[in-house]
């Protein structure tokens, strides 16, 4: 009996190793890349990973992000379908791989020109295996702007937000703004500390973009979909209120497993998610 448990046990584990190293092998093989037009020349493309937004046009294209490596052809692909101009300008709004990993594959293969905050490019090369093809060639302190396509594509660093690297894209005649990963829609934002990121940083910024745009101009967030200015304020509602409540626990002696324990008010709970669970975002708003 103890045999046949033993082998049962064994081929458990088997299977269990065999279908994680197959989920991991094919991660991204059922994941479509997506294109959605917008408004004048940009589009917005979906796939895993962070919103890739796009203009698109005579002039060429210019990309606000690339995702992961392994979704280069697949978005290469959905680009075409778009345009058949050449991928001319990545922009990185920040350097985590979700939203850098295909820069090496858009300068090798497509001959296009990387930019991003200076930052950006530090974080980047400090990478023990960085393929120096997927650094940003063009770096800049506070932004650079883009003439293309008939229209104005604005690009701003934001200071210590998500990062200490961050950057928001505004194309100025659609009246769109790609916030980069200042904005989760409905969803709890990773702050990232350990990269220059903080909690009232992240405010802040989130408070220079609401200043800049209006009931009409559409959001294209860093992860979820297509959203509009009432959407991002409730997003700010959020993380104002959620730190003003773990930081009155702090200040009356509580400690950060008591309030993890205590949990936030019920209202909250929907904007948990695997990455950025309540008790995460509990522990990055009690830092
Ligand atoms: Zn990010």
């Amino acid at each position: 009996m103890k045999k046949i448990l033993q082998k049962t046990s064994i081929a458990l584990s088997l299977a269990a190793l065999m279908s994680s190293s197959v989920f991991a092998q094919g991660r991204f093989d059922n994941v479509e890349v997506k294109a959605q037009a917008i408004g004048g020349s940009v589009h917005m493309l979906v796939g895993a990973g962070g919103n890739i937004g796009v203009s698109a046009g005579p002039d060429g294209l210019l990309i606000v992000d690339d995702q992961y490596a392994d979704l280069a052809e697949k978005i290469a692909t959905t680009l075409a379908d778009i345009s058949k101009e050449q991928t001319r300008y990545v922009i990185n709004t920040h350097f985590h791989g979700d939203h850098t990993g295909s820069n090496a594959f858009f300068s090798k293969h497509k001959k296009a020109t990387i930019f991003a905050h200076d930052n950006v490019r530090v974080r980047l090369s400090a990478g023990e295996e960085t393929d120096p093809a997927m650094l940003p060639v063009v770096t800049y302190d506070k932004g650079v702007k883009f003439h293309m396509n008939g229209e104005t594509v604005h690009v701003f660093h934001l200071a210590n937000a998500h990062t200490d690297g961050d950057s928001a894209v505004w194309f100025e005649q659609p009246d769109i703004l790609h916030t980069g990963d200042l904005f989760f829609k409905d969803w709890f934002p990773f702050i990232d500390l350990n990269s220059g990121g903080s909690v009232t940083g992240y405010i802040t910024a989130v408070e220079t973009l609401l200043g800049m745009i209006d009931g009409g101009t559409k959001v294209i967030p860093g992860h979820g979909a297509l959203a509009n200015k009432g959407d991002y304020e409730r997003f700010l509602n959020m993380i104002k209120q959620t730190y003003a409540y773990v930081q009155a626990k702090k200040a009356a002696g509580m400690s950060e497993d008591d309030v993890v324990k205590a949990g936030l008010e019920e209202k909250w709970k929907s904007w948990s998610w695997n990455f950025i669970t309540e008790e995460r975002w509990i522990r990055t708003l009690y830092k």
